[in-house]
């Protein structure tokens, strides 16, 4: 590999500050020097990667940038590390694909604190079917659970439920036994969402409408996905004890709420991260995405791109326009 060269996508930023995305040839010695070579076989398409694409926010850190916050393929240098050659490891988060080089590469070179062993059961490419997205849901899901919210407690709601965290949610809830309510601002999405067992549909937009500081409680949980009106709707018709998951602003960064929730409700609200989530939880959370998300509903949730798609999907992601997840084949 040494010699040879190979694609990345790289993103470079012009003299006014505008954000541009090329596929380039690199070789081993453009890498970063970090301590594990991987050759990467799939890496995938979050909200944050189409914000890096598209020059949305500030997420890219340092330039010129492969983005790409996944990744997941196969050992080819563990350098000094416990890596052995032709481990087969995931990387997710870790600020990899915005502060350092990530997934959108055939090879990269990363840390070995930031890699996990590939979960037994798991293919390279159905944990990027999973990705960033599944590993937030499934620890926003750890999170209800910790708040000892059970499938006997009541429906648990998802905002942004045909998305990539939301659509992942939906089948993990619906998996464990929960009834499950999902939002969702397009129609389109109805079927795909109820095969996914959501059993309650709700309009984005009318769980939109600004509520007032309570409405009447019908959610025993919650895991929202898009910030603003709709956080505070949910932590407003959240039953007593019940408890609001927050990992996402795909519509605002903002909360309208008020402190009624919480004082006259006992209502709890979690921030989930799976950015910088310790390793062990990580792996807990990897482990029983690989035994409790059902194959059927991974091959239901992804479509597969080039990395030559990605500009393109890249727009459509921030437009809330990607239905489940893209998983990006670097071999291909
Ligand atoms: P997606 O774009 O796949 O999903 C977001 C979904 O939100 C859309 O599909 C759409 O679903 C809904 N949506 C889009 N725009 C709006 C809007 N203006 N108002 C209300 N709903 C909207 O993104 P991801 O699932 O990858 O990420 C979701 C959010 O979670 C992002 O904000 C992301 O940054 C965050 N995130 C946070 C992580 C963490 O560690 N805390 C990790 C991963 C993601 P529908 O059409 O069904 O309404």
């Amino acid at each position: 590999m040494t010699d040879s060269t190979f694609n990345a996508l790289v993103l470079r930023k012009d003299d006014e500050g505008k954000t541009h995305a090329a596929i380039e040839q690199l070789s081993a010695a453009d890498l970063p020097d970090e301590e594990v070579l991987v050759k990467v076989e799939y890496s995938s398409l979050n909200y944050k990667d189409g914000m890096a694409l598209t020059g949305t926010g500030k997420i890219v850190h340092t330039w010129p940038m492969v983005p790409g916050i996944d990744l997941a393929g196969t050992v080819v240098d563990g350098g000094t590390s416990s890596y052995q050659t032709g481990d087969r490891v995931v990387l997710t988060g870790w600020s990899v694909g915005e502060k350092y080089w990530g997934g959108y590469s055939q090879y990269q070179k990363v840390r070995p604190e930031w890699l996990v062993p590939l979960p037994q059961g798991l293919s390279t490419q159905q944990s990027m079917a999973v990705g960033t997205a599944g590993l937030t849901a499934m620890l926003c899901v750890m999170a209800l659970e910790d708040n000892g919210v059970q499938p006997a407690d009541g429906p648990v709601v998802v905002s942004g439920s045909a998305g990539g965290v939301g659509s992942v949610a939906v089948a993990l809830l619906a998996k464990l036994g929960y009834q499950v309510a999902a939002i969702t601002g397009r129609e389109s999405s109805h079927n795909y969402l109820r095969q996914l067992g959501a059993s309650i549909l709700l309009s984005r937009k009318e769980m939109a409408e600004r509520s007032r500081p309570l409405e009447k409680s019908r959610w025993a949980g919650a895991i929202d996905t898009v910030g603003g009106d709709i956080l505070a709707r949910l932590l407003a018709e959240a039953n007593y004890g019940g408890c609001v998951a927050a990992c996402g602003l795909a519509a605002d960064f903002k909360l309208p709420t008020t402190v009624m929730p919480f004082i006259l409700r006992n209502v709890r609200l979690q921030g989930v991260d799976s950015v910088m989530c310790p390793i062990e939880r990580r792996t807990q959370a990897w482990n029983r995405l690989a035994a409790e998300l059902p194959e059927n509903m991974l091959n239901a949730i992804n479509q597969v791109a080039s990395l030559e798609e990605l500009p393109e999907l890249a727009q459509a992601i921030i437009k809330g326009q990607v239905q489940g997840r893209v998983v990006v084949d670097l071999q291909a």
